[in-house]
């Protein structure tokens, strides 16, 4: 389970459209095998597989924040089939974008249709920090990050910020 390196703003791949799983095989067993190892390194509670340069429609997730036990959940080609009226405000991160924290506001709960690691078909609701995460990963699939749910002005600023820190990669290198 290689930890793999992540992929970070400005890079246009954060705007690709994934596709959709055609069904599991070896080779999507192993990239959700490496996700795990990326997320759990990081550390995050999310990761989509284009944050590891695959565009595809697939979701690592474990929100229990807890040391002694994981709860790993693979989505495949997640969708969102409802979401409440109400919204919730949350403090948002994404290992795309290290160090960099805000509030977001999404829908409160949301019911999630999904494939699991063996395909099969489930759909469940959620809402809390779990409703919160599937929203952001969810964006992560469609090209969206969760700077573009903040001002321009508080994109535009955090954009510039990662650019400048790209260059002096690429400098650096
Ligand atoms: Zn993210």
């Amino acid at each position: 389970m290689p930890v793999k390196p992540l992929v970070f703003i400005p890079d246009s791949q954060l705007r690709l459209i994934s596709k959709p799983v055609q069904g599991m095989d070896k080779d999507v067993r192993r990239l959700v095998d490496d996700m795990f190892a990326t997320m759990y390194k990081a550390p995050g509670i999310g990761l989509a597989a284009i944050q590891i340069g695959e565009p595809l429609r697939v979701v690592t997730l474990d929100v229990s924040r807890r040391d002694d036990t994981q709860e790993p959940m693979t989505l495949i080609n997640p969708e969102i089939t409802w979401h409440s009226e109400e919204l919730r405000e949350m403090e948002e991160g994404c290992l795309s974008i290290p160090d960099y924290y805000a509030s977001v506001e999404r829908p409160d709960k949301v019911r999630l249709k999904y494939r699991d690691i063996d395909f099969k078909e489930h759909e469940i609701e959620a809402d809390g920090v779990f409703a919160t995460c599937i929203q952001h990963e969810i964006d992560h699939l469609n090209g969206i990050l969760f700077i573009d749910h903040l001002s321009k002005l508080k994109r535009d600023r955090v954009m510039k910020k990662f650019t400048k820190l790209a260059r002096q990669r690429d400098d650096e290198a």
